[in-house]
């Protein structure tokens, strides 16, 4: 008998299983609104123009291959840092953020919910929002850390359920981690507004939660790095101690190349130092050191002002595509369509995804019958819409909501 024999076969990813669904259909109007990645006007990946130039700046420079330290390249968790915290942040002034090079976000998280669950003195429980980034719940208990959650999502409204938010937050036990998405919020596309930012970061400092945030998105949400860096800087100037996932899959577009960063900010060099060591002990068993070509392209970018530059022009130009898409679906549901229901939250809504309200079995009838192919729970990536293709799936979803 085979040792395995008993391992049950577990359930499909629910996003992966979209693509799957997607390719084995033959009908040439499909659509793939499942997986979160840039497509452009011709529902082709996208390489930045700027990244193809610090790629040719990387292979000039005939590197060798030889490891990287266990944090990965310095240079490159420098300017990640200073790209999230911005050049007039306390912690960054004073040298006091300790840094690591990650596994895209995924990683970033997973390093950070690794040190919490050895390192944080308090509660080891965390709160995140309903609903979240499905691989958020696995990946914390994976952790060590209990997974708990707060309201975000109001269903009547397609909009931020605020005071459920608030009123969570001040029943949380104090001194628990909190997880909130920096910006572009997944699966909504809802974010709150700086004004509301600053209610929550009362809260959470009145709670003495400990703020831990995800930031898969700076400058694809909005177009503005500076824009998108609100929620975390605001914290960081009101004082919080945070913890800071970033990715550089979305917005340089460097999806397999797994570029990513975690940080924590500390209250002095000296501590930093402390908690630098601790943070190569805990990677150290996980992966040795992170893979070095990514991170060299995206640090040939954050190096150089004029690669800078472009890319920032290139980041808002993909923000810009989809916020046009969201424009034009709404006009045309809303407008020519008169499809039943309102669809104002398409246009408000912020970054890769949008949640439109449609219902499982509606998700079900789009990819059955129409051949257009997205989550269960009715979330749609905006970036595989273009021109082409955006009169069908609107046709699709009115026939479908009739
Ligand atoms: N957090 C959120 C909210 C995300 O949407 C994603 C990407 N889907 C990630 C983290 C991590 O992605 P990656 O590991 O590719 O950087």
């Amino acid at each position: 008998v085979s040792t395995w024999s008993a391992v049950p076969a577990g359930p499909p990813d629910p996003i992966l299983g979209v693509s799957e669904a997607f390719k084995a259909d033959k009908d040439p109007r499909k659509i793939n609104l499942g997986v979160g990645a840039y497509r452009d006007e011709q529902g082709k990946p996208y390489i930045l123009p700027s990244v193809k130039m610090a790629e040719e700046l990387v292979r000039a420079s005939n590197p060798d291959k030889e490891y990287l330290p266990i944090t990965g390249l310095p240079e490159f968790t420098k300017n990640a840092a200073l790209l999230a915290y911005g050049a007039e942040s306390n912690p960054i002034k004073q040298g006091s953020v300790a840094v690591t090079q990650s596994i895209s976000g995924t990683g970033a998280l997973r390093i950070g919910g690794a040190f919490l669950a050895r390192h944080y003195p308090h509660s080891k429980a965390i709160y995140l929002p309903t609903p979240t980034w499905g691989n958020h719940i696995p990946l914390f208990q994976d952790s060590g850390l209990e997974v708990r959650s707060y309201k975000y999502f109001n269903k009547e409204t397609v909009g931020l359920d605020f005071e459920g938010l608030k009123a969570d937050l001040k029943a949380a036990d104090e001194q628990s981690i909190v997880l909130l998405h920096a910006c572009a919020h997944n699966p909504t596309g809802i974010d709150p507004t700086p004004e509301q930012w600053r209610e929550i970061s009362d809260i959470v400092k009145e709670k003495k939660l400990f703020p831990f945030f995800d930031m898969a998105y700076q400058g694809f949400a909005s177009g503005s790095t500076t824009r998108d860096a609100f929620a975390v800087r605001h914290f960081v100037s009101e004082g919080h101690q945070i913890a800071l996932a970033q990715s550089f899959a979305k917005n340089m577009g460097l999806y397999g190349e797994r570029v990513g960063a975690f940080s924590l900010t500390t209250a002095n060099p000296e501590e930093k130092a402390r908690v630098d060591s601790q943070l190569k002990i805990v990677i150290r068993p996980m992966y040795s050191n992170p893979p070095i070509h990514g991170a060299r392209i995206a640090n040939a970018i954050l190096s150089s002002i004029e690669l800078y530059a472009q890319w920032e022009t290139e980041v808002k130009g993909m923000a810009d595509r989809i916020i046009s898409m969201r424009e034009k679906l709404y006009n045309t549901l809303q407008k020519d369509l008169s499809t039943p229901g309102e669809w104002g939250h398409i246009k408000s809504q912020i970054g890769m995804f949008s949640f439109t309200g449609l219902t499982p079995p509606q998700t079900k009838v789009l990819a059955e019958k129409a051949h257009v192919y997205m989550t269960s729970n009715g979330r749609i990536s905006m970036a595989g819409l273009n021109s082409g293709n955006i009169e069908y799936f609107a046709q699709s979803v009115d026939a479908a909501v009739r």
